[in-house]
């Protein structure tokens, strides 16, 4: 391990503190590919020491009336805001993506997150059916109990907060797993929900690696709901974990995501809005259309169009303000990457842009983690290249000649999270969208996020909805309470 100045530490039951063991990992910058930071390597013992703090608060925390607890979580919302610039330059140095990014999208909204989910307690409904003569039933909603929570690293202060916010927000208490490799603003999180003056244990944050921690709050009995948000394989072993225990589980895991652009679609919006979905965040949004489909009529326009926009994006540190490609967030990721950029040239795949790192932009970057936006043409539907999920900023483009050959592309693959749909036509619009196997269609759009609607992956993508009515509903558990007349 190196020795570098800070240090992320556990949060439990209101405090910093160190793991029991005082091992710590070494936390890489992506730009840079040095360390930067130490981040606590923590195993079972502080998994039961969170969950004894989170068992201790849920006594006090259920019964906080929904004023009180809005009240803390909207200073939360007010301090991340307060802090927006440290903690986008924090999220840009962890994760290797643009400064610009982080200011406008991930720290914004997760000031939103707590925001909305403080307000949205206090409008909630109760349901109650009248039994004819016989009774009359109402549904009671109580929080669950401890609620793990466990997060992947390309959005890690966006997703996290999107699921600390409905958990306490309806009186649960939490206990959080950030991915090790993206800890630093959740440990910044936790000063600022101290600061707000959330109850100790009522948010318990425990760093580390998968295996060691994430694995434990899976399997902990005292820990009731598991709300995860990570890779489709990752997924699997977590339902296997909560399966025995019953445990109420929400997945949200990977994607293949289809952008599916007709002849009659506004060109110019479609190819912006495709080389924003392409490679935003360097291609690590879970929701990024990786498989981009054009009627042949436009589709030598468009591929001529869209490699313009996309070579121009500019690559650079992502502290650089004027950056619009970061860095990779690490050496695996990155692996990975080439390696499927190697697939799709055995697979018969046409580079026709990028498919390489580029040249060392500067002294401090020298080792950092980055490759070129990457565009592959010429590959079959059916090949690996175009089914299985890279998470980075490689993108192929295909011809199709009709409506219903490209339903069948779109649904082509084992994921269903997102897509969008490019066209002036309503009717078609509607019809595809229909037919589309994925959580969410975006028609003429993309990443248009509105926190009411219901949010969330079909078939290997995920199993359960967040966002809005859904995640309080996730969070609690109804009660029916049946008074005869
Ligand atoms: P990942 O490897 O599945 O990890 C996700 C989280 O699970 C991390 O905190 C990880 O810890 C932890 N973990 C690993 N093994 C575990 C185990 N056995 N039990 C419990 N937790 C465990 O995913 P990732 O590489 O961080 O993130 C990329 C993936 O997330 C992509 O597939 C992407 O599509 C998906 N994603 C989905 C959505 C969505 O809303 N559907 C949003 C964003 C990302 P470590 O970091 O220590 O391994």
């Amino acid at each position: 391990m190196t020795k570098t100045a800070e240090k992320i530490q556990n949060f439990i039951d209101g405090q910093f503190v160190d793991p029991v063991g005082g091992k710590y990992l070494d936390n890489i910058e992506p730009a840079t590919g040095k360390p930067y930071s130490q981040v606590a390597d923590s195993d079972t013992r502080e998994v039961d020491l969170a969950v004894a703090a989170a068992e201790k608060a849920f006594a006090g925390w259920s019964q906080t009336s929904a004023a009180d607890r809005s009240r803390i979580l909207l200073r939360i919302a007010d301090l991340i805001e307060r802090d927006l610039e440290k903690l986008a330059r924090a999220e840009s140095i962890d994760t290797g993506k643009p400064l610009s990014l982080a200011r406008t999208l991930d720290i914004p909204r997760a000031a939103s997150n707590f925001r909305f989910f403080a307000t949205a307690i206090l409008h909630t409904e109760s349901e109650a059916h009248i039994t004819d003569n016989v009774a009359f039933n109402y549904t009671l909603r109580q929080p669950r109990g401890i609620a793990g929570l466990i997060s992947p690293w390309n959005l890690p202060l966006y997703l996290l907060s999107w699921k600390i916010a409905p958990a306490i927000a309806v009186g649960n208490t939490a206990i959080a797993k950030p991915s090790e490799l993206t800890a630093m603003t959740a440990f910044l999180l936790c000063g600022l929900c101290r600061e707000a003056g959330l109850p100790n244990g009522v948010l318990n944050v425990v760093h580390g690696t998968g295996p060691n921690v994430g694995a434990p709050i899976t399997a902990h009995p005292k820990i009731g709901t598991i709300s995860f948000t990570g890779g489709t394989v990752t997924g699997r072993k977590v339902a296997e974990a909560c399966a025995p225990l019953f445990k109420k589980v929400s997945l949200e895991l990977g994607g293949k995501n289809p952008n599916i652009i007709f002849a009659d679609a506004d060109l110019d919006a479609a190819i912006a809005g495709s080389v924003r979905s392409s490679f935003a965040n360097q291609g690590q949004v879970c929701l990024c259309g990786s498989r981009i489909f054009v009627e042949r009529s436009a589709y030598a326009d468009f591929v001529n169009r869209f490699l313009d926009q996309a070579s121009k994006l500019k690559g650079g540190d992502p502290l650089d303000d004027k950056t619009e490609q970061g860095a990779i967030v690490g050496k695996t990721q990155l692996d990975k990457v080439k390696f499927y950029v190697d697939l799709a040239q055995k697979e018969g795949g046409k580079i026709a842009l990028g498919g390489k790192a580029p040249e060392p932009i500067n002294d401090r970057c020298r080792e950092g983690y980055f490759f070129k936006p990457t565009v592959i043409t010429g590959l079959p539907v059916s090949c690996r290249t175009n089914r299985e999920e890279i998470f980075g900023p490689v993108v192929t483009i295909t011809p199709f000649d009709n409506e219903e050959e490209v339903i069948g592309y779109a649904n082509d693959t084992e994921y269903g999270l997102a897509s969008s749909v490019w066209t002036q036509n309503l009717t078609r619009a509607h019809r595809v969208a229909e037919k589309i196997h994925t959580g969410t269609v975006w028609v003429n759009c993309w990443l248009v996020r509105d926190l009411r609607v219901p949010f969330g992956g079909m078939k290997q993508s995920g199993v359960g909805r967040e966002g809005g009515e859904e995640a309080l509903r996730f969070f609690t558990e109804p009660k029916n309470i049946c008074i005869a007349k």
